[in-house]
């Protein structure tokens, strides 16, 4: 039903090899709504993505999207039921120009998503409008990482993961991308994106799922996690 979580994860464990990363992670994304995963070095953010996505060969646990459930799907078939993933190092085709890489993108309308084309992309990132023509070799890591976050929206993703979109980027930039996100919220997009930079978070999400040790540990509103320095010294860098 529409009251129901658009993302429910419950019990996810993940493991390389023998060693056990996720031991039970627990959150829920809601229609229209933006969770930050946050959490040190090393918690299992982009394990917990990964996994969420389907990338993670040895995973357990139950996640449902939209009330399917996808926990034994294959990526492929997760992204066709409207997930959208943008991992931490870029993935654009350098040797494709921003047009091309977008149209690598292209997928069919979705019902219920927002309807992506280059020019709603190109208002929402100003930069990349002025350099259409210009192959990726030839692009600053942020403007990549832009790219990256474009082409994702051109398959019309109704929930977009989003693993560490501040990293390695300039100040300016990180502001610029923080806007987007506000603008894909304002768009109705839901968002999980997983941040070491809390004020990134802060200026995005509404409500904030803590990762330490893959686990869970404390989750709520994004404004209360701000205001409770004993809970940000125990599980993040202060
Ligand atoms: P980061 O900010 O560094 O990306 P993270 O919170 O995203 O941190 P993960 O990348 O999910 O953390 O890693 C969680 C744990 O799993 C770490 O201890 C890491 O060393 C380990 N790990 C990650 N990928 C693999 C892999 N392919 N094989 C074995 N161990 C891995």
């Amino acid at each position: 039903t529409p009251s129901d979580p658009l993302l429910r994860v419950e019990g996810l464990q993940v493991w390389y090899g023998h060693a056990h990363i996720l031991t039970g992670v627990d959150l829920t994304v809601g229609r229209g709504e933006v969770v930050a995963l946050i959490g040190r070095n090393g918690a299992g953010k982009t394990t917990t993505l990964k996994a969420i996505m389907g990338l993670a060969e040895s995973r357990r646990g139950n996640v449902t999207f939209d009330g399917r459930p996808i926990g034994t799907l294959p990526p492929h078939a997760i992204a066709r039921l409207g997930l959208g993933y943008v991992p931490e190092d870029r993935r654009i085709f350098a040797d494709l120009t921003v047009d091309e890489n977008l149209e690598v993108g292209r997928q069919p309308p979705r019902p219920g998503a927002p309807h992506w084309t280059p020019d709603r992309l190109f208002a929402l990132f100003p930069n990349l409008a002025a350099m259409r023509g210009r192959r990726g070799t030839r692009m600053s890591g942020g403007e990549q990482q832009m790219l990256t976050l474009a082409r994702t929206l051109m398959g019309n993703p109704t929930l977009l993961l989003l693993d560490e979109p501040s990293e390695g980027l300039a100040p300016i930039i990180v502001r610029q991308m923080a806007d987007a996100v506000r603008r894909l919220k304002a768009e109705g997009l839901s968002v999980l994106v997983s941040e070491q930079n809390t004020s990134f978070a802060a200026a995005v999400a509404d409500r904030a799922s803590v990762l330490e040790k893959g686990q869970v540990r404390w989750s709520g509103r994004m404004a209360d996690l701000m205001a409770d320095e004993a809970v940000r010294r125990t599980y993040l860098a202060v």
